[in-house]
């Protein structure tokens, strides 16, 4: 095993642990949050739970996601270190309470946008565990929708399924940046088939974000990237795909496939990988 393929596995392997801990009923403490530019006026905020855009306009802030409930504070001091504008809007990429467990802080003074179906997922507590306060979007969209404050406009677009039935990806288009949720996030996909995600549905969600103009990505879960990035993620999303279908129709077990799972991707047994998305592999790829 070569130093590169080390380091690919160690960072799976974080990404994965990390997942397991972030969507356990009890978070770990909040750790420290820390803020990098993106381009003019964008940041992200990364620690804890997943990546939050922050998007300056001259009459507020437009932010995606806002991690757990407990990151509320940081956050908003976080915000407070550029700019001296209020958050006016969130967006929520998706249901899951590392994205959008910090809306219970928020919903009394900002306002919550969401797919419908990521709306319906947190009414209808489909992520197993999410904190009991978990709260939806009051405002939702279906297709596309768009915020214009300041001039500036940040656009969602609901392309289909992958990580989940409602995953928005968020399109800066002045700035040619896109905020993919967790439809890119860590090294191997996390397909959370109880809240409606799919494997097979993940690649063409990917093709019709990809035909955005755009030459920077801020994935869910880890590194800033671009559209090659992107396109490698997606292409390794084709490669599980094509590797999983080859052994369910071979009439492997759901042991077998587990044991695939772990020696060539790196999903540690009893993970949630493990257990949000291998019954569903083996019942999707039939
Ligand atoms: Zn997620």
């Amino acid at each position: 095993m070569n130093r590169t393929t080390l380091v690919r596995l160690s960072g799976a392997a974080l990404f994965l642990l990390g997942s397991w801990a972030a969507y356990t009923q009890n978070p770990p403490p909040a750790g420290p949050l820390t803020v990098n530019k993106v381009k003019d006026g964008l940041y992200e905020i990364v620690g804890d739970g997943g990546n939050v855009a922050v998007y300056v306009t001259g009459e507020g802030v437009i932010m995606i996601d806002d991690k757990y409930e407990q990151d509320y504070a940081p956050i908003v001091e976080k915000v407070k270190s550029v700019t001296s504008q209020p958050i006016k809007y969130i967006i929520n990429t998706h249901h899951h309470a590392d994205h959008s467990g910090g809306n219970v802080k928020f919903a009394p003074t900002v306002e919550i946008i969401s797919t419908a179906n990521a709306r319906a997922n947190i009414v209808e507590k489909k992520q197993p565990n999410a904190p009991a306060d978990m709260t939806p979007a009051r405002i939702t969209f279906t297709d596309e929708t768009s915020v214009f404050l300041g001039g500036k406009e940040v656009r969602a677009k609901y392309f289909g399924r992958g990580h989940t039935n409602g995953d928005a990806v968020i399109y800066f288009p002045a700035l040619k940046t896109i905020h993919t949720g967790d439809l890119m996030a860590g090294t191997s996909p996390l397909i959370d088939y109880p809240g409606g995600g799919s494997l097979v549905e993940w690649t063409k969600t990917l093709d019709g974000a990809m035909k955005l103009d755009f030459d920077t990505v801020i994935p869910g879960h880890g590194n800033v990237t671009d559209k090659a990035g992107l396109l490698k993620y997606r292409d390794n999303v084709e490669k599980l795909r094509t590797r999983m279908q080859g052994l369910v129709r071979a009439g492997k077990t759901q042991a077998e496939v587990a044991q695939v799972l772990q020696s060539e991707y790196g999903w540690a047994p009893d993970s949630l990988p493990m257990k949000w998305s291998l019954p569903g592999i083996m019942n999707e790829l039939k």
